[in-house]
């Protein structure tokens, strides 16, 4: 086993208007990754037009910051309900997520459902209180509630230590101390480090990657997502892509172009190991679930789908 400790891979976790877009704009714009003539005001993960018609994220996004050395990818999820085992798809992805609460409201019922997930998954849980900057704030009341919420949905007591981070995103700054307001999200950035635990795998083995997501580009076609669990994958590599619906069906491919996460964009690479969550194209057939492996070693990625797609 190996650990790529240049990585952090966290998804996020929110009841709309929480905050969730604001923060990932201020995690964004601090750590330096915009130049001056990219706009920051196109906002971060709101780009689906279903999603903006019906104010609910749908699919998944992902955003890349650098922070000392360190590449955190944050993976969006879908907000409210499951559409045929996304949400784990997408927390498979993950080694931790970030519980946006707003400082006022408190936990939603829209967050329990995703939050449910990643405790069944054992993940570790970074609260982010935000919207500290309220007059109405109730930070300390908010808290109690989430650990309630943790407790209610794992009572076996191991997430009572989960870490808290109080925000304001608007504000741009992050506090790891509820009575002490910073000036910068630094603390936020630190939290990540030190609670999400590097992804660990095996470097040197046979290639591994679960389809995650189905993006499209007109001069690309369509693009697989999803993080390479072992190995490393290389641009112009034949694999060998293992239906996920059908066992029985599979096929020959060979990656065209291959990209990892920069901010908002998607920037190309040759090679990306494992740890690394990618976009790929050249492969027209590629289907969310499917496993993409070398063709020596054709081993589909397990996805266990803990429970049925509900709509709620
Ligand atoms: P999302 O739906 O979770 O992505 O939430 P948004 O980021 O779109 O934020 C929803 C609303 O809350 C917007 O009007 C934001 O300006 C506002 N908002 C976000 N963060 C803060 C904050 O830290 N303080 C305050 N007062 N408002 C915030």
């Amino acid at each position: 086993m190996n650990k790529r400790n240049d990585i952090r891979n966290v998804a996020i976790i929110a009841h709309v208007d929480h905050g969730k877009t604001t923060l990932v704009d201020a995690l964004l714009r601090q750590s330096g990754i915009f130049r001056e003539n990219q706009q920051v005001q196109e906002r971060v993960m709101d780009s689906n037009d279903l999603e903006r018609e019906r104010g609910i994220t749908i699919l998944s996004k992902n955003t890349a910051i650098e922070y000392k050395d360190t590449k955190i990818n944050i993976v969006d999820t879908p907000g409210h309900a499951d559409f045929g085992g996304e949400v784990e798809r997408v927390l498979k992805m993950v080694n931790g997520v970030i519980l946006v609460v707003d400082a006022f409201e408190g936990p939603m019922p829209q967050t329990k459902f995703v939050l449910k997930k990643a405790l069944e998954l054992s993940l570790p849980v970074l609260v982010c209180v935000n919207k500290v900057d309220r007059p109405e704030a109730r930070p300390v009341e908010v808290v109690d509630e989430v650990l309630e919420l943790l407790l209610e949905l794992d009572d076996s007591e191991r997430y009572l230590d989960s870490p808290f981070i109080f925000a304001s995103a608007i504000g741009g700054w992050a506090s790891s101390d509820v009575s002490v307001k910073k000036d910068t999200m630094e603390d936020m950035y630190e939290a990540i480090l030190e609670h999400i635990p590097a992804p660990e795998g095996d470097l040197d083995g046979p290639v591994q990657l679960l389809v995650t997501t189905i993006d499209y580009n007109e001069y690309v076609g369509r693009i697989g997502v999803g993080k390479v669990e072992r190995g490393t994958v290389r641009v112009n590599q034949d694999l060998m892509l293992l239906n996920f619906l059908d066992d029985t069906k599979k096929q020959k491919v060979r990656i065209g172009k291959l990209y990892e996460y920069s901010g908002l964009q998607r920037v190309e690479v040759q090679e990306a190991k494992m740890g690394s969550i990618i976009a790929l194209s050249g492969i027209e057939d590629i289907h969310i679930g499917d496993t993409l492996t070398d063709p020596e070693v054709q081993e589909a990625v397990e996805f266990v789908t803990i429970s049925e797609p509900t709509i709620a």
